[in-house]
């Protein structure tokens, strides 16, 4: 997830938010099960220093889902006019989140003092005159990415728990309630006993009855 917290950038955010604020947007509740049509209504395509000031510490995950008819990969493929593996090769690397693999485009990490890598780095479509690259066709999770929109984060746990919190997968489940228990958040509607209704179920996961 892209890194909001340079001085500078957030100082720029406080200032747009205080603008929305003036400007009297409504205060909104995100919903776990929002679907992403609604979700882009709230996140306009927009470009400024305080976001893009994100896209130099990291970057956003692809979202490739046949049920949603939503394909990062095919798009930015096309887009850069390369094929998808050549995509894959050259411009993206993988993350795992709560057992979940998604590409994301590839961080240029520069290496410490000691010659070893740091874990964040400019994104390799960030262009530092014109911003993103591939603007137009974006990774959705860049494109839900609000600095400046005081449900920014109630956005972020939306892509975490539609994208990276697999409800099929136990061992996601399990890193989920790792998560919450240090601490995480997540939305009012996106807790453990949401994700997993029937209760003997939750606690056979959790106890490590059910493996996989
Ligand atoms: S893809 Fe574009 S918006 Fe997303 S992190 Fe990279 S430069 Fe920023
Ligand atoms: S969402 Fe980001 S890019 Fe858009 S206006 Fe707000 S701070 Fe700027």
């Amino acid at each position: 997830m892209k890194n909001k917290k340079d001085a500078a950038s957030k100082n720029i955010i406080k200032k747009i938010s205080l603008n929305n604020k003036d400007s009297g947007e409504e205060k909104i509740r995100i919903k776990k099960d929002l679907p992403l049509k609604e979700i882009l209504k709230r996140a306009p395509p927009c470009m400024c220093e305080a976001c893009n000031n994100g896209c130099k510490f990291g970057s956003g995950a692809l979202v490739v889902n046949e049920q949603l008819k939503l394909n990062d990969l095919k798009n930015i493929a096309k887009h850069l006019k390369i094929s998808e593996e050549d995509l894959k090769k050259n411009y993206l690397e993988e993350i795992e989140r709560f057992n979940t693999k998604i590409f994301r485009p590839k961080l240029l990490r520069k290496r410490n003092a000691e010659g070893k890598e740091l874990p964040f780095g400019r994104c390799i479509f960030y262009d530092d005159k014109n911003g993103c690259k591939i603007h137009e066709v974006k990774p959705v999770e860049c494109k839900i990415s609000m600095g400046c929109k005081e449900y920014s984060e109630q956005l972020s746990q939306w892509f975490m728990l539609n994208f990276f919190v697999n409800s099929k997968d136990p061992e996601s489940i399990r890193q989920f309630n790792a998560y919450l228990k240090a601490g995480g958040k997540t939305l009012a509607d996106g807790k453990l006993s949401d994700i997993i209704p029937d209760k003997k179920l939750l606690a056979k996961i959790l106890d490590y009855e059910i493996l996989s």
